[in-house]
């Protein structure tokens, strides 16, 4: 068998090439892809040839037919939904987490990310101003941290009831009420469902999505019982926050467990400027974010923040005989997600905060934040463009007159490739 440099390094070298060139594409390249998943099958699929192909030639086929069918996310360009580009750090990052190729579940096993991950963990803590006692776990976006956040409230909500959810599951358990504002984001839905506690109950927001302290008081001051109530940094569509100072206290009032969907909004915690956003966020119990949106780290990378770390790692750790663990107090990060095998995420995130720093967290955020507002204000200029969301934070949303002409404007600028959209219904 050859040195693992040279079973290694052609294809490396290929790869690192080829991203470069795609890097290097960002600044003028048309954004949109130019063909179809449907037209690129040929290229990819056909019956599994007999014999196999050298790597470097793999990496050089995979990477020239994959070309025109890439979309330019991480160009600056791009304005669709709430996707993040890479920071060179992390990526590179990223590049060493695959090499690597670190089974990450246990501190025993992989001594190195764990304490990369522990380090970054801590470091999020403080950035965004939670509680720190905290557990922190690396998932793959923010629907398993509202995941992971949600099924620490179900464990912790059942054992203040009485009910061993361990040994007894679902099946009589006290019914959980969950309560979340009318524009929360789907995936808190999905997360509920996923811990088999249903369709929640939506409680009626402002005309931003803020969810309504006054409302939210009524429908928990009309039942009883535990309950659990979802609160959101960051609409979709406008970016706006709930009003966390007073919907917290209420929640806590009537002793829920309050969740905190800040997918990209969480972020807005690191920024000095933006502050009154979140004040009162840090009082609730458990918070979802991503990375790999503001943060700009690759995909995919969720993190969830939990409080009371009895109840996540009881939801989500195991203990057997075969997973040796240390001991010594600090867990390992199979108690904080819902994986028994898993990439060192974290370690990306770690670089990207190496790399900015404190003050270049909050730069980043903070002009994020402020060519949204410098968007809205050029574009509300424009005839027949009007801005439906009030820009405070990252989003801004658009309409073009009415729906049919938004369709064919949104269509005709993705067509054209310097600038991509998304397209979305609100309201
Ligand atoms: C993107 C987003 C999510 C889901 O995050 P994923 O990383 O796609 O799992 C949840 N909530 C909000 C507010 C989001 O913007």
């Amino acid at each position: 068998m050859s040195a693992p440099e040279e079973r290694y390094g052609d294809a490396l070298e290929a790869a690192a090439r080829h991203a470069r060139q795609w890097l290097e594409s960002q600044e003028t390249r048309h954004v949109g892809p130019r063909v179809t998943a449907a037209d690129l099958a040929a290229d990819f699929g056909g019956p599994l040839p007999r014999d196999g192909t050298p790597a470097a030639e793999v990496v050089d086929y995979l990477a020239t037919k994959a070309e025109p069918g890439l979309m330019a996310m991480p160009s600056g360009r791009f304005f669709g939904w709430v996707i993040g580009g890479t920071l060179p750090a992390a990526l590179a990052a990223d590049w060493l987490v695959s090499a690597w190729d670190q089974n990450a579940v246990l501190r025993y096993a992989a001594p190195a990310v764990s304490a990369i991950e522990e380090a970054a963990g801590n470091w999020l803590v403080g950035l965004l101003g939670l509680p720190e006692e905290s557990d922190v776990g690396f998932v793959t976006g923010a629907t398993m941290a509202n995941f992971a956040g949600l099924a620490a409230a179900r464990w912790r909500l059942m054992a203040d009831a009485g009910w061993d959810l361990e040994r007894d599951g679902l099946f009589g358990a006290p019914r959980i009420r969950c309560l979340v504002g009318r524009e929360r984001h789907d995936s808190v839905d999905l997360a509920l469902r996923y811990l088999g506690l249903g369709t929640p109950t939506p409680v009626p927001s402002d005309r931003q999505g803020r969810i309504i302290p006054a409302e939210l008081e009524r429908q928990l001051a009309e039942g009883s019982g535990p309950a659990l109530v979802c609160l959101q940094a960051g609409n979709l569509h406008s970016g706006a926050f709930d009003p966390f100072a007073e919907a917290v206290r209420v929640a806590k009032d009537h002793g829920a467990w309050v969740h905190v969907d800040g997918a990209f909004g969480l972020w807005a915690a690191a920024v000095p400027g933006l502050s009154a956003l979140t004040a009162g966020m840090d009082l609730a119990d458990s918070w979802a974010t991503d990375a790999h949106k503001t943060l700009n780290v690759p995909y995919d990378c969720g993190i969830v923040v939990v409080r009371d770390r009895t109840a996540l790692r009881s939801s989500m750790g195991v203990h057997t005989s075969y997973l040796i663990q240390t001991g010594d107090g600090a867990g390992d990060p199979l108690e904080t997600v819902p994986e028994l095998s898993r990439r060192a995420r974290g370690v990306p995130v770690w670089a990207a905060l190496k790399s900015l720093g404190q003050a270049g967290v909050a730069g980043q955020v903070h002009r994020l934040a402020e060519r949204a507002s410098q968007l809205a204000e050029q574009l509300a200029a424009l005839d027949g463009v009007e801005v439906l969301n009030d820009v405070d934070y990252t989003q801004v949303s658009l309409a073009f007159g009415d729906d049919a002409t938004t369709r064919a404007v949104t269509a005709r600028i993705i067509a054209d490739g310097r600038v991509w959209m998304s397209g979305s219904r609100w309201r």
